[in-house]
């Protein structure tokens, strides 16, 4: 049976009784090509830029439609990820009163933001072999409960958590489930978007900024129901993905197969990067990846973070998070770059 839920009843009461703001480009219906625009305070004479952008992005979310086979009333963009996350919380999440669950080691945001809302954040470890705890989780689920991030690939430890617990957690959870894929498209799990209709209570949230080569422009995607979307739409900045960010996205996407290339690419390399890792003496540990990068159990995290930056080699030391002590992150790079950090691991003593 499908799940039902009131997402009225989530929705902060000001954020449900808000009027949005109706920006210039709102307020009409184009008749064509010959318009003059002298509606928005704009600087006439032609930059490229001069113009405000879309504050609705048409022509990409058509773009990121027919690729993600969804429909573009499922899809919202922001300001990278970062921003989709910040709208979640400031649309569901009344400070000082609600609270959200987040599942460490896990994408330090969750909980930067839980701080910049003043949103409590209940903090549940994952288990020792990286898998959302349910009766943790459970455990600290109130009334006042309105998120729990789920991120998987889950960012720093790189394994998918499994889709039972997942399932389970949607399927138990009166709140929303904030599904992070950034690294989805590294891993062989599909993803969570085909069963949104199933799930009104899922959100997800992607990124062009890792699978896709585009983390300079800034674009974060969030798919959830309609009724989420309008939600968030409503409280969203009005122009808030610039029009290079736009225009260079869908350009990108329009040459796909490059960029299931580019991955394909990077997912032979992170299993030659793992392996050629076992032969270096002082990892004790190499954890399974579907992302991006590999974490690694080394015999002192400080230590080694240092030797490499010394070298010209910049990881991340993911020492001080749960479960993580003396671990380093390290992000697949080209081929070269690989052979590079294994040649720099081997020569450390
Ligand atoms: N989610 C996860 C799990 C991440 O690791 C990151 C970036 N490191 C983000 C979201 C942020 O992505 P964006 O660049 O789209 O803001």
């Amino acid at each position: 049976m499908e799940k039902i839920i009131d997402i009225n009843k989530l929705v902060r009461p000001n954020v449900l009784a808000l009027k949005a703001y109706s920006s210039a480009r709102d307020e009409y219906t184009s008749i064509g090509s010959k318009m003059i625009f002298l509606d928005a305070n704009e600087n006439p004479n032609e930059t490229g830029v001069n113009r405000y952008p879309d504050p609705q992005q048409r022509k990409l979310k058509a773009k990121l439609s027919e690729i993600k086979n969804i429909s573009t009333k499922n899809i919202l963009l922001g300001n990278g990820s970062d921003e989709v996350l910040d709208l979640i919380y400031r649309a569901f999440c009344e400070p000082a009163l609600d609270n959200v669950i987040t599942l460490p080691p896990t994408y330090g945001m969750y909980n930067v933001l839980a701080g910049i809302n003043n949103i409590e954040s209940r903090e549940v470890l994952l288990t020792e072999d990286f898998e959302p705890n349910i009766e943790g989780i459970f455990k600290k689920v109130d009334n006042n409960t309105k998120l729990i991030f789920l991120c998987s690939p889950n960012n720093p430890t790189g394994n998918s958590f499994s889709r039972d617990k997942i399932t389970e957690i949607l399927e138990k959870f009166e709140g929303l489930v904030v599904l992070d894929e950034a690294y989805i498209d590294f891993s062989e799990q599909v993803s969570w978007i085909e069963e949104l209709d199933k799930y009104p209570n899922l959100i997800i949230t992607q990124t062009l900024s890792k699978a896709y080569g585009m983390a300079g422009i800034r674009l974060g995607i969030c798919y959830a129901s309609e009724e989420i979307i309008t939600i968030l739409n409503k409280i969203k900045p009005p122009y808030n993905v610039n029009e290079l960010t736009q225009n260079r996205a869908h350009y990108r996407l329009q040459n796909i197969s490059e960029v299931n290339s580019e991955i394909a690419d990077i997912v032979y390399e992170r299993g030659v990067l793992s392996k050629a890792l076992l032969e270096v003496k002082f990892i004790e540990k190499i954890y399974r990846s579907d992302a991006n990068f590999v974490l690694v159990k080394v015999d002192d995290a400080l230590k080694r973070y240092d030797q490499l930056l010394d070298k010209g080699v910049v990881i991340r030391n993911r020492t001080n998070q749960p479960l993580c002590e003396n671990t380093l992150r390290l992000t697949v790079g080209t081929k070269e770059e690989n052979l590079k950090l294994i040649k720099v691991l081997k020569s450390l003593d």
